[in-house]
């Protein structure tokens, strides 16, 4: 379902809407459409190896002060039983695109979650057309990759040595394969303007994602942009917010990026559109070592903490913690075809 406002609609509502007419619009509208519930998704950060050099990103390739991680087969599926005992019906693997977890690996690591009775959400990058299939076959149900910005020079300036059209083309073939496809943005790129925001969440509604995350972009000391401004998370919930009211039923996470700005910022998100928290299962030093960005939140806490925090701040809002895989439709994505 999708509610379709013209381009200068969608960039008044992003700059000039009243903002608490805005997030109430936003905030009746997600629970029409998707109810009370919150879907929470076990996030495991498995690597930060990564051969790309995002110029926003901590992880990227010429960060040489970053001391470097990777999670063995047997720690990511022990990870990711451990968040299934828990109660987590759909776990997140996310990393820098580590070429290292080849496809045979990965297939065997998806095969052995799979029997967890849970959704998988994989989050690695860019891969071929062969990989995504075999990933899909394995048992993957959902798939995340963000577009970043839909201004393609903005793009190519952010993520040298990396084509636009081909992650599009990328997020194309994951939807054909059948996945549950979510992407998302950033915003307060350096650059950026709110008619390229407004663009992005167009982009998102034309090529019918299930999910998308908007994030704030917050520096890191260590990559080229450390001196930028960075995005506000006020610019961050107005972009959700007018994304919820053109895309009534989709999955909104409130993101972590939203909280490292402030410590309400998932609560504020779930209260303006959001229905999806990615709570970090991650255990031990692997949590600060995944460093996108400075100031991330929970680096010192355990999964279980993690969980009942957020547990207990949902509630405190009078939501609930959803109990079923909490896909688009609230259903999953039919098994692969082979
Ligand atoms: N390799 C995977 C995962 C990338 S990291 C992929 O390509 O999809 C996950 C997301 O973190 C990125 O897509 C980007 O939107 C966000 N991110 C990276 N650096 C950031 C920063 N400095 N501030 C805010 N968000 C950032």
């Amino acid at each position: 379902m999708q509610q379709k406002l013209e381009r200068q609609e969608v960039i008044r509502l992003l700059r000039d809407e009243d903002e608490t007419i805005l997030y109430k619009r936003a905030d009746k509208i997600r629970h029409e459409n998707v109810g009370d519930e919150v879907h929470l998704r076990g996030l495991i950060e498995f690597s930060n190896i990564c051969r790309n050099n995002c110029m926003y990103c901590g992880i990227r390739k010429d960060n040489a002060l970053l001391k470097r991680y990777r999670m063995s087969e047997e720690e990511l599926v022990d990870t990711a039983r451990k968040a299934a005992e828990m109660g987590f019906k759909t776990i997140v693997m996310q990393s820098g695109e580590d070429m290292w977890f080849s496809q045979e690996r990965m297939c065997k690591i998806i095969e052995q979650i799979k029997k967890f009775d849970v959704a998988i959400t994989l989050s690695i990058g860019e891969r071929s057309y062969e990989d995504y299939k075999a990933f899909r076959e394995a048992g993957a149900d959902r798939y995340l990759m963000r577009i970043e910005t839909t201004d393609k020079d903005l793009y190519h300036k952010l993520d040298p040595n990396m084509s636009w059209q081909h992650r599009h083309e990328c997020l194309l073939m994951i939807k054909e394969l059948g996945y549950e496809l979510g992407s998302g943005i950033m915003v307060g790129l350096p650059g950026q303007t709110i008619e390229s925001i407004a663009d992005d969440l167009i982009y998102l509604q034309d090529i019918g994602i299930d999910m998308a995350g908007i994030g704030p972009f917050i520096p890191h000391a260590q990559t080229p942009l450390k001196d930028a401004a960075g995005g506000t998370l006020e610019l961050g919930l107005r972009t959700m917010a007018v994304m919820r009211i053109m895309m009534p039923d989709i999955n909104i996470p409130a993101t972590t990026a939203m909280e490292s700005l402030h410590p309400q910022g998932r609560i504020r998100a779930l209260q303006c559109g959001a229905n999806v928290v990615m709570p970090n299962v991650t255990e031990g030093e692997y949590r600060r070592l995944y460093e996108l960005y400075p100031g991330k939140i929970c680096v010192d806490d355990t999964p279980t903490q993690c969980k009942s925090c957020i547990g207990m701040k949902i509630m405190s809002i009078g939501r609930t913690v959803g109990l079923s895989y909490g896909g688009h439709n609230g259903r999953l994505p039919q098994k692969a075809k082979s």
